[in-house]
Order: C-alpha cells, then structure tokens, then sequence
C-alpha cells in the first residue's frame, strides 16, 4: 500500500485511543436549544418563525436571500421563547432562535426518493434545501461550493480528520459507509468529476475497509491512503497527497479542478437527497483527559456544550478543566462560557485539565525560524506575527496572512508561545474592514 503525503507538516501525537472504537451513542434532549441564525459563512439568515411559534423537528426557522447563506431548522419539537441574541462559539452574539424542547417529540417522516436518476441542479436544489454547509468547520455552503465556475474532473471525500483527539469522522466512515459513498457520489454527479478519491489517513484502518468495500468494482473511485500528519486535512494539503496538484497560493481547490468535501458532509448529501432531511443535527467527539467519559455522539444542533458534557459524565473527577475548546486543540476555539451551541461545523468539545495544557507567557520572537521551518503554505508566520502586533496589518498582509489556514502548527512550534493565529485572525479582520 503506498501512502501519500504533503511537503512539511508536523507528527503529532494523535490521542485518538480513547474514542476511535466507540461507537456513536445518542444522548438524551435538553430542555431547550438555542439556534443561531448564522452558522455558515455568508449572509446570516431572517427568522421565519416568531416567538409563541409551535415548531416541528426539521421545520425551518431561519432562512435568506442570498446565494452566499444555509437555511436553519428546529432540531426538536417545541415551542420558541426567544428571538435574541445569543453567544456563540467565537464569543460574538449572534441573532438565534430559542426553542423549549417539548416533553413528547414526535418520528419524523421523511420522504424516499430515488437518486438515481438526479440532475446536478436536483443535488444542489435538495442540498440547498437542507442548509447544507462544510461541517469540517469551514461551514461554507455546500450547493455553493457545488457550482463552480470553472471545470472540476476530482472530487475528494476528506476522510483525513488529522487534529488530535476527533474521531467523529472516523466512527461516520465505518457506521455509516454506505451512505458516505452514495453522497460521494452524489456530490460527484453535481460537479460532473469523472474521479472520485477518499483521503484518509492509515491509523484509521477500520474505515479504509469500510469504504473500500463500498467501492469494490467500481471505476473512476478510490481511497488515497496518507500519512498521518498535521494538516493532512487541509485541502490544499490533501490535493497535493491524493492527487499531486499544487494549488496556487491566494486560489482555490477549483484553480487545479477539485473540489474537496468532508466526511459527515457527505453523509448530509445523501439524506438531503435521499429523504429531503435538513441539516439539523451532527455527530461530534468529546474528548480530552478532563472528560469523565469520552466518547462520539449525535446531538440535535443548538444543543449547549454544558449539556453535552453533564450527558458524558461530566468533568473527570468533578474537577473543572482547564480549558474547553470547541473543535479540534489545533484550529478550534477556547471557550469561556459553557452555555454556548453546538452548531453545524462543531466537530468537537474537548476538555484539557490544568496539568495537560503547557502555559506560558508570550515572548518575543527569537528568530529560531521553527515556524517558517513548519508552515505547510510555506509563509513567514514570524513576520507575519510581528507587523500585525504593531498593528501593521497591511505589512502582515503582504507577508501572507491572508493565505494562511490558520492550522496552528506555528504556533505549536514556537518556543515563545507567540499568539501567531490570534495575529493571524486579527489581520484578516482589519483587511476585511478595508
Ligand atoms: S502561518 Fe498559518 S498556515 Fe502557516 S503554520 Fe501558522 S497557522 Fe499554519
Ligand atoms: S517560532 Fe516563534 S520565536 Fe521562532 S521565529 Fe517563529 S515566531 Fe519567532
């Protein structure tokens, strides 16, 4: 079996032993969900519901205009109390529906159509639909990624899911194979691809067979196996391992004719076509050595993170953790509150006691170069970091902040601790403000 990989890159300690062979468990409703307007990026949507509203799961509440957006939906049964803003992941308040979850819920029914004979124009219409968006974490919506502009021949399934401790993906790819590859498939027809091509790395051995058994025969479909390495997820990271194309820098996967889409993505493809079910709830992994009981589960989205740890058992130990992020230790994002929602690209919720974090202060750059060493996008992350502490964000800008993805791995390396994604971010924030 040859592996595949990218150029530089880290090997990180993966943590993955605690969760990668349980299985997806459900767990029991809250009392109410909280439901943000804006989970994608793009236009954030109105609320077509008011306050008093009897909702069903499923139903949508939230919905716009613009190409660029993703409807949302009651992921319960109940009754909406509020219309307001909300604290979301990134901290900022966020416009969101606030549904009482009804004591009694009732099965939903979906329809059953056939696929088979679907146009691209019924995939992106049924995606569309659904609000269908990136749930890597992007959250781009999908039926616009689905029309590009340009000619796409490779369509590549990220089944990578390279941070530490995520095995969310994984546990879709081996209990839910079947419907993975059809919403490949799927996605495939939209474009018109003629080669299909899962990228997944080889400690997920379980899953390589589950999908290849899927894909058995079939022409025009493969599993690339690649290394385990950080950001082998990363999609130009990922183009360049599955396929050998280089995507220029400031372009896009569409510039060398792919177009890359995730796992649990896939999956929502195909219910959306399948059933004319709407993205309304995810699975996601809880983890960390703070968590009493780690584990992956599906939750309805708009489910707070504080339910979703009380439903795992809590903190390990009754002790608090030292730090709760949302989304994988590398690119997520730390938490301050507990009471904010898991949305559609909230792949997971780790808890980091006190012990395992390595805090230190932010020093100075002392120019040892590990970081430009390390950067897959080949960028200065030192200058990068040290303009835009001056504020010069047009210097860091032109030093490549804007090409950066933000995988953090400069900043593992740094012996400083410099806050190079935090400069990152407030770079790209100044510009888009230009
Ligand atoms: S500069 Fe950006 S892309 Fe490069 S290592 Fe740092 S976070 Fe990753
Ligand atoms: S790794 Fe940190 S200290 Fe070293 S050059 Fe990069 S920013 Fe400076």
């Amino acid at each position: 079996m040859s592996v595949k990989t990218f150029n530089r890159g880290l090997f990180l300690p993966h943590y993955k032993e605690s969760t990668e062979d349980k299985a997806i468990a459900n767990i029991a409703l809250p009392g109410e969900v909280v439901i943000p307007l804006q989970q994608h990026i793009g236009a954030p949507c109105k609320a077509v519901v008011s306050v008093g509203d009897k909702v069903k799961i499923g139903q949508k509440i939230g919905d716009s205009e613009a190409f660029v957006s993703a409807a949302v939906f009651a992921s319960v049964d109940g009754t909406v109390t509020a219309i307001e803003p909300r604290s979301n992941f990134t901290g900022a308040d966020v416009e969101s529906v606030v549904i009482e979850v009804a004591e009694k819920q009732e099965e939903p029914s979906w329809s059953d159509r056939d696929i088979s004979n679907m146009s691209g124009d019924d995939i992106r219409a049924a995606i569309k639909e659904a609000g269908i968006v990136g749930m890597g974490g992007a959250a781009f919506p999908t039926n616009v990624k689905l029309s590009p502009p340009k000619p796409v021949d490779v369509v590549i399934i990220n089944a990578s899911e390279c941070e530490p401790f995520l095995t969310c993906d994984h546990r879709v790819m081996v209990e839910m194979a079947e419907e993975l590859v059809l919403g490949a498939k799927l996605i495939a027809k939209a474009v018109d691809a003629q080669q299909l091509i899962f990228g997944v790395e080889t400690n997920k051995p379980d899953g390589i067979e589950a999908i290849k058994a899927q894909i058995e025969g079939e022409e025009g479909i493969e599993v690339a196996v690649t290394d385990v390495k950080y950001p082998q997820g990363a999609e130009k990271q990922l183009i360049y391992a599955a396929t050998g194309r280089e995507v220029p820098p400031g372009k896009l996967p569409l510039e060398v004719g792919v177009v890359v889409q995730n796992v649990g993505t896939a999956v929502a493809v195909y219910e959306a076509c399948r059933f004319g079910k709407p993205l309304y709830e995810r699975v996601l992994t809880v983890s960390g050595d703070a968590a009493a009981n780690p584990g992956n589960v599906k939750v309805p989205i708009g489910t707070t993170i504080e339910h979703i740890i009380e439903q795992c058992g809590g903190f390990k130990d009754g002790k608090e953790p030292g730090k709760v992020v949302l989304g994988g230790p590398m690119t997520g994002f730390a938490q301050t509150r507990l009471d904010v929602p898991v949305v559609k690209g909230t792949s997971g919720i780790l808890l980091f006691s006190e012990e395992m974090l390595v805090m230190s202060e932010h020093m100075p750059c002392v120019r040892c170069s590990r970081c430009v060493d390390h950067c897959p996008m080949y960028l200065y992350p030192n200058s990068i970091s040290m303009n835009a502490e001056k504020g010069l964000y047009d210097q860091a800008a032109e030093w490549g902040a804007m090409d950066c993805f933000e995988c953090g791995i400069c900043v593992y390396v740094c012996p400083s601790n410099r806050p190079i994604v935090q400069l990152v971010r407030d770079t790209k924030k100044a510009q888009a403000a230009k």
